[in-house]
């Protein structure tokens, strides 16, 4: 059987799709690149935003839709003994039930469209062997059970940088914010099976991990401990950070309430964990942090920014930031807006508020209109495009450790620094052997959003 993986969103689903390539390599599956070629597509969706769900709805329709073309250009009979419907799936945050067309209780992607031939929620992949016996002949002697979603180690695509979720789900309930539903409770990993999936990453040759959660700095191990001196999170960190062979170690997203000094002096203490926080503000304005139930103040994220720049000397700081949640007003937007001139971000994730079903704000009038949502969006952006520049300026004249992640047809390298810039360099004829390589590149221009530099020899 081909295959083929379609991944949207975040890095949880990139690893979410890295654990279901071991499990159809297990049964012989075979990957493709386009999904025109597979005769098995499974989509890897997510469902933060309204608009990331219609646009797989988009993709499915158009797969069909070009499949049913092809088979009216056959001609002979050969031709269509040979036509291929791929079965398609979906998994990932938008799926709530594991089933199918034939199922006596579906999940509702699959009474949207019938497009779609099954659906399967995450933590079934490893059962993805009898799942697909309806549709595929998958031998007897494969029994498919891998025995659960995070013990079936991830096939990647490239070995130098490796992604360790910590944690499944997540508490919290921001009022905003559908993951609670779609990938329910928190559920923490063993500390054992973490510390053992990143020995086994640094042994296939990765030089970079990013431990994942949705809430990464909640995770503990045993009983959750009140306020400890050291949070569960923090020593975890260090002992991975002091693993034989990890030249950089990363943590995405830690939330704000639960931020700590302990956290901030592990990153100080170990010269591999990279010179990044990426802090996840929301909002610049007390109210609309108290509506969406981010459960700490503007004051409260200020102070941790400023602690992590005082312990840190150069690091990079990012945020998230929504625009038009429910009711806010041009003051509140212009909070948000002063939070990031002050803040000088080195980059700024904005969204518009979109209702998202099973939240807390989908019982709330979506009042801001959109048009609004998109000036709010843009002055945000612009803000954003002086502080990254200037932030970017100041790295003209430095040497920067650069891990290469692409080299294109003109021998451009583009790589990223422990700050979580981006690096273009020219490298020579033969530049992509220096894929997944660090290079030390001397930085001679700023951009908006990259940098640009020469290898320092
Ligand atoms: S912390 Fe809030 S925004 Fe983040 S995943 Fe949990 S509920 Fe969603």
């Amino acid at each position: 059987m081909k295959f083929h993986l379609a991944v949207f969103g975040c890095q949880m689903n990139s690893n979410d799709a890295d654990r279901i390539r071991t499990v159809l390599h297990g049964i012989e599956g075979k990957e493709v690149q386009t999904p025109e070629e597979a005769d098995f597509v499974i989509y890897v969706t997510c469902s933060i935003r309204q608009h990331a769900e219609d646009r797989i709805f988009g993709l499915i329709s158009n797969l069909r839709k070009q499949k049913k073309k092809e088979e009216r250009l056959m001609n002979t009979e050969e031709e269509l003994a040979h036509r291929r419907r791929p079965v398609i799936a979906v998994t990932g945050c938008m799926v709530e039930k594991t089933s199918s067309q034939t199922s006596d209780k579906k999940d509702k992607l699959l009474v949207r469209s019938d497009k779609i031939d099954l659906v399967f929620r995450i933590e079934d992949a490893p059962s993805l062997a009898n799942i697909l016996r309806e549709y595929f002949p998958i031998s007897d002697e494969y029994s498919g059970e891998f025995p659960g979603i995070f013990e079936t180690l991830p096939t990647q695509t490239q070995n130098y940088s490796a992604f360790v979720p910590l944690s499944t789900g997540c508490d919290h309930h921001c009022t905003y914010c559908i993951v609670p539903h779609t990938r329910g409770k928190e559920v923490c990993r063993s500390k054992d099976e973490i510390i053992n999936e990143c020995k086994e990453m640094i042994s296939r040759g990765a030089k970079e991990i990013t431990l994942l959660g949705q809430n990464v700095n909640r995770y503990y191990f045993g009983k959750r401990r009140i306020n400890p001196y050291r949070t569960d999170f923090a020593e975890l960190l260090d002992e991975i950070a002091k693993l034989d062979g990890l030249v950089w170690l990363r943590f995405l997203s830690p939330h704000p309430q639960h931020l700590g000094e302990d956290v901030l002096d592990v990153m100080a203490e170990n010269q591999n964990i990279c010179s990044h926080l990426h802090l996840p503000v929301q909002s610049g304005d007390n109210e609309m942090l108290q509506k969406m139930a981010r459960g700490y103040t503007v004051e409260k994220f200020k102070e941790t920014v400023s602690l992590a720049r005082k312990k840190n000397p150069g690091i990079s700081v990012t945020t998230d930031v929504i625009v038009g949640f429910c009711s806010e007003t041009e003051e509140q937007f212009q909070n948000t807006k002063r939070l990031c001139k002050e803040e000088n971000f080195d980059m700024v994730y904005i969204s518009k508020f979109s209702v998202r079903p099973h939240t807390p704000a989908a019982q709330w009038e979506d009042d801001v209109p959109l048009v609004e949502k998109k000036r709010r969006y843009h002055e945000i952006n612009e803000v954003l495009k002086k502080s990254s520049k200037t932030n970017n300026m100041g790295d003209i004249g430095k040497v920067m450790k650069v891990l290469v992640d692409r080299v294109n047809d003109k021998n451009i390298a583009q790589g990223h620094t422990s700050e979580n810039k981006i690096v273009e360099f020219q490298v020579g004829n033969k530049g992509r052997r220096f894929i997944g390589e660090f290079v030390d590149v001397k930085i001679t221009g700023a951009k908006m959003f990259y940098l640009e530099g020469k290898i320092e020899n």
